[in-house]
C-alpha cells in the first residue's frame, strides 16, 4: 500500500508523516517511510543538486529533468522493493509536486505527464493525503521552523506564488478524488493527525 503525502512549504507533511507512521506500526503494519526529491543514494545526490541552486543553471522548464531523474532511481531502488516485501510505503512529495511546482515553473504539460508515466509506471499512490492550508499560514511555520536560517530557494519566492500552488493542488485532488484526500491542515497537529490516521486506516483495514 502507497500513501503520499502533499502539500506547501510548512503545511505539516513531515510531522503527519511521522505520527501516522506510527499509528500503523502500533495497528501491526510494517511501514516505511521516505521523500521527494531524494530517498535513494541516486536520489538525494540529485536533491542536492536541485536544492543547492545549481540546477538553475537549467532554463526552469526543464529542471523537472531532474525531479524524473530523481524519482525514476527512488521508484526502481526504493520504493518498489518495500511495496514487494508489503511494507506500507508513506512518501513526502510526489507526483502531485511535479505537477505543480514544475507545472507552474513552465514545464509542458505533455512533457510532465510523460515523464510521470515514465518514472512511475503503475507504482501509482494508494492514497494520497493533500494537507491543505493557506499560503500565508504554512510560510509563517516555516519561517519559525527555521528560526532565522535561511530559507531555500522554494521557500523564499513570493506569497502569490505559494497561493497559486495550493490552488493546483486542490484542483489536482479534486479531480481525483479516488485516490486523494484534502485534509484542512490548518488544525492543532493531534486533530489532523487522528483525522489522517482514521482515513489511512479506513483503506487499509477495508
Ligand atoms: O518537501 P520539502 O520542503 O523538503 O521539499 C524541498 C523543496 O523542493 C521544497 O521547497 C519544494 O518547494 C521543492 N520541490 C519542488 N518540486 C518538487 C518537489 C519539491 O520544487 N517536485
Amino acid at each position: 500500500f502507497f500513501i503520499s503525502f502533499e502539500g506547501g512549504e510548512g503545511s505539516g507533511k513531515s510531522t503527519q508523516i511521522a505520527r501516522l507512521a506510527e499509528r500503523l506500526a502500533e495497528k501491526g503494519y510494517d511501514t516505511f517511510t521516505t521523500r521527494e526529491p531524494g530517498g535513494s543514494p541516486g536520489g538525494e545526490a540529485l536533491r542536492h543538486v536541485i536544492l543547492s541552486g545549481a540546477a538553475r543553471l537549467l532554463a526552469p522548464d526543464l529542471e523537472i529533468l531532474l525531479f524524473a531523474a530523481a524519482r525514476a532511481d527512488h521508484v526502481t531502488s526504493v520504493i518498489r522493493p518495500a511495496l514487494a516485501r508489503g511494507s506500507v510505503v508513506i512518501c513526502d512529495r510526489f507526483q502531485d509536486s511535479t505537477r505543480v511546482y514544475q507545472g507552474l515553473a513552465g514545464a509542458d504539460r505533455r512533457l510532465v505527464a510523460a515523464l510521470e508515466h515514465l518514472a512511475i509506471g503503475a507504482t501509482q499512490p494508494d492514497l494520497t493525503v493533500l494537507l491543505d492550508l493557506p499560503a500565508a499560514t504554512g510560510l509563517a511555520r516555516a519561517d519559525q521552523r527555521r528560526g532565522g536560517a535561511v530559507a531555500d530557494r522554494f521557500e523564499s519566492e513570493a506569497l502569490a506564488v505559494h497561493e497559486a500552488r495550493r490552488q493546483r493542488f486542490l484542483e489536482i485532488a479534486r479531480s481525483e478524488p479516488q485516490r486523494c484526500v484534502i485534509v484542512d491542515g490548518d488544525r492543532p497537529i493531534d486533530d489532523v493527525a487522528r483525522e489522517v490516521a482514521f482515513l489511512a486506516l479506513d483503506r487499509l483495514d477495508g
